[in-house]
């Protein structure tokens, strides 16, 4: 499974040699195997990797790949023994990428950054369901159970007898009570386990505010919104709403942050706006989270010596005069040093960020 730490892995890896990375779509709603190897060879063919390189990620393909998944991300550098591959559930677009010496990792952090560690609670009176998801796939669920909540009698009717609503009422409200403060503490557990990173709340909208309130604030700072949903749902059905609601939310946050970023360029403060000034933070070591256009790759000039990135006309590296060497994405290389750096990557689609370059950043000073 892909996970952060996967990925850092994978962000580690240096090689001597050419680094192969292969996106293919096996979408099984748009097409079948023969289609996804065929398109495949043709890949292949227009890139020309070396032999080996292409061996070994057709074999994968004819020989271990069960095709369950909606796209794989495959990465091969055969002249160091180095192959891995993972299978994924959400679709992505198909590419080819030939690196100097590193993987290609810019469309699998766009993915974690979306589809990633999702927690799920449908909430009733009596008790919730817990779900994990992570990258469209199920990783656990589990059901809590509390004690039973008697019903309270809807309108003016004392059915019942003279005992009757008030005093169940009473005792209902009581049952409800524990039974939200414990299905809050079993999600909090629950999503503490298994990575969570965002929250989502499905309910009517009494039991999901009521719920809420009882999370600890750590994870109530966490939730993503809250949506109506039969606690009877299938996790189909669950996790298709969470990621509608997900990357909703998740254009909102970014947006914000964009915003963020405008206004720190513009006082001079904590922002960095365009590709000069973002590459010029970058080389300070201030980029906290990296924000790049959608699908931006720009190619540019790279120091040898301190590795300064520039796409400027520039000559000599301002820093240690030393002469430059081209790069096919000077995008490619900053993400990758922001992230081993430990600071954030965030892919966004946005008219102000593009009409300024498509790169920004939020500075750490
Ligand atoms: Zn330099």
């Amino acid at each position: 499974m892909l996970t952060k730490n996967e990925l850092q892995k994978l962000l580690g890896f240096k090689a001597q040699h050419p680094v192969v990375s292969v996106y293919l779509n096996t979408d099984p709603a748009t097409g079948n195997a023969d289609t996804y190897r065929l398109k495949l060879r043709t890949m292949l063919k227009d890139a020309q990797p070396p032999e080996d390189d292409s061996r070994a990620i057709q074999r994968y393909f004819q020989q271990e790949y069960d095709w369950g998944g909606r796209s794989v991300a495959v990465f091969s550098c055969a002249a160091e023994g180095f192959f891995r591959a993972y299978p994924i559930a959400v679709p992505l677009r198909s590419r080819l990428r030939i690196s100097p010496d590193r993987p290609h990792v810019k469309p699998l952090l766009r993915l974690l950054d979306t589809y990633g560690h999702y927690g799920v609670a449908l909430i009733d009176q009596q008790g919730a369901r817990l779900f994990a998801f992570h990258l469209g796939e199920l990783q656990a669920q589990e059901d809590v159970h509390g004690e039973s909540v008697q019903r309270i009698k809807q309108g003016g009717s004392q059915a019942g007898g003279q005992r009757g609503g008030e005093g169940s009422a009473a005792i209902s409200k009581e049952a409800v009570e524990r039974n939200m403060k414990t299905a809050a503490k079993a999600a909090a557990r629950f999503f503490k386990q298994h990575d969570v990173r965002r929250v989502l709340i499905g309910g009517t909208e009494e039991n999901s505010a009521h719920f809420r309130n009882h999370l600890p604030k750590h994870w109530q700072s966490l939730v993503m919104g809250t949506f109506p949903i039969s606690m009877a749902a299938a996790y189909s059905e669950v996790l298709e709403k969470a990621l509608e609601i997900g990357e909703h939310a998740e254009r909102q946050r970014q947006a914000r942050l964009v915003e963020n970023i405008i206004t720190g360029a513009l006082k001079g403060q904590n922002g960095a706006l365009g590709l000069d000034d973002t590459l010029q933070a970058l080389q300070e070591g201030r980029v906290q989270t990296l924000l790049i256009q959608e699908g931006l790759r720009t190619p540019g000039k790279r120091c040898p010596e301190c590795n300064y990135l520039t796409t400027g006309d520039l000559e000599a590296c301002p820093y240690c005069n030393h002469s430059f060497e081209a790069v096919p994405d000077v995008i490619e290389i900053a993400s990758q040093r922001v992230l081993r750096a430990h600071g954030e990557v965030e892919f966004v689609i946005d008219q102000t960020l593009e009409s300024h370059g498509g790169l920004g950043a939020l500075l750490r000073y």
